[in-house]
């Protein structure tokens, strides 16, 4: 019978899932993230045959040394910039993640684009200081939305539903940069391409990232991008922390290169620099993009089904090395 180890709760579908296809699975039940150290320790000499494990967990060489018997790292997330996917490579050990969370992260993105033009989160600081003396004209105007620039970087599959939304719903113009065209998104939304993330930079009245974290991805946006944008622009990033360079972010808004941000993901995750905390023209959010009890269970049900697929022969959906 083939061993999973569950590095921490998830919903009870996946280990559900994988007992009724014949699997023995043996679930961390502490909800807090475990250390390297704890991670080795649960898995060394216990002969699993795959490892179901969340973006918290980083999965490098010291942790196929711990299993060497795993055959798959079934990641819990779209993103698999946690794994060292070279090293699985290396080892002959697949790699999976659950590309199933587009529409709630794109609605997310919407809602943190929509915060920042009509100054709702500001709105809603300032009434709980009790500063509301009655209604000002002047008071927390915010900006348009229709006919302006929303610039995505990425095109993928978060990518094109913001798009999609922002397009239709907001009546934004659509302009991207990827280094893979998009012709869906060009069709359907209108969408322009520029040849490099610069010339998209310099028109986009509001910048959003769609990017997988790669060594080639890492401060993509960094200081010297940040001052190609427009004075009034604003900065979204829902992919992952480190493709933002956090200091040179603080510094814009501090010096109000930029408008404003809305930030769900950190470069030095869970830590968030007091500096922008301090910020009032920066919305952060604790990584909830994804965070909806439907899209855990999707992400619960193909996570499992990634780990039956592969011991089953059938290439996992969410297969990406
Ligand atoms: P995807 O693979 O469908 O799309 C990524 C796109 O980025 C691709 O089209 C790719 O060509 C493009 N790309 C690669 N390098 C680029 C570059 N240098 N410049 C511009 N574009 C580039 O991925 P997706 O499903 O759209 O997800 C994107 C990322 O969102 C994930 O990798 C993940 O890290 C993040 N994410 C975050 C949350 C959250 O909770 N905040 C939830 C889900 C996903």
């Amino acid at each position: 019978m083939k061993h999973i180890y569950i590095t921490r709760p998830i919903p009870s579908l996946a280990s559900s899932m994988l007992r009724d296809a014949g699997f023995e699975v043996t679930q961390n039940t502490a909800s807090k993230i475990p250390s390297p150290r704890n991670l080795i320790k649960a898995l060394k000499g216990k002969k699993y045959d795959g490892v179901l494990s969340l973006l918290t967990e980083k999965i490098d060489a010291s942790i196929f040394d711990a299993a060497p018997e795993a055959k798959i790292i079934s990641n819990y997330a779209v993103g698999f910039n946690n794994i060292d996917v070279e090293e699985a490579k290396k080892r002959g050990v697949a790699v999976t993640n659950t590309p199933v969370t587009s529409e709630p992260v794109a609605e997310f993105t919407l809602a943190l684009i929509l915060a920042l033009a009509t100054r709702i989160v500001e709105g809603d600081r300032f009434m709980k200081k009790g500063k509301y003396a009655g209604w000002d004209p002047n008071l927390l105007n915010g900006t348009d939305l229709k006919g302006k620039v929303l610039a995505l970087v990425g095109s993928g599959r978060i990518g094109f539903s913001v798009a999609e939304r922002a397009y239709k719903a907001l009546g934004m113009k659509i302009e991207y940069y990827d280094p893979i065209p998009n012709p869906k998104l060009e069709a359907e939304c209108g969408a322009v391409r520029h040849e490099n993330v610069d010339d998209l930079l310099k028109v986009g009245d509001y910048v959003s990232i769609h990017v997988p974290l790669m060594k080639e991805t890492e401060h993509l946006i960094d200081g010297r991008r940040l001052s190609l944008m427009k004075p009034n622009a604003f900065l979204i990033n829902t992919s992952r922390g480190p493709v933002v360079d956090e200091k040179a972010l603080e510094k814009a808004l501090k010096e109000r290169v930029i408008r404003g941000a809305a930030i769900d993901v950190y470069e030095f995750e869970p830590k968030v620099s007091r500096g922008l905390r301090k910020l009032e023209n920066v919305i952060l959010t604790p990584h909830i993009a994804s965070a909806r009890e439907s899209a855990r269970l999707e992400m619960a049900k193909v996570a499992a089904q990634n780990i039956i697929d592969f011991f089953e022969g059938k290439k996992p959906v969410g297969l990406v090395g």
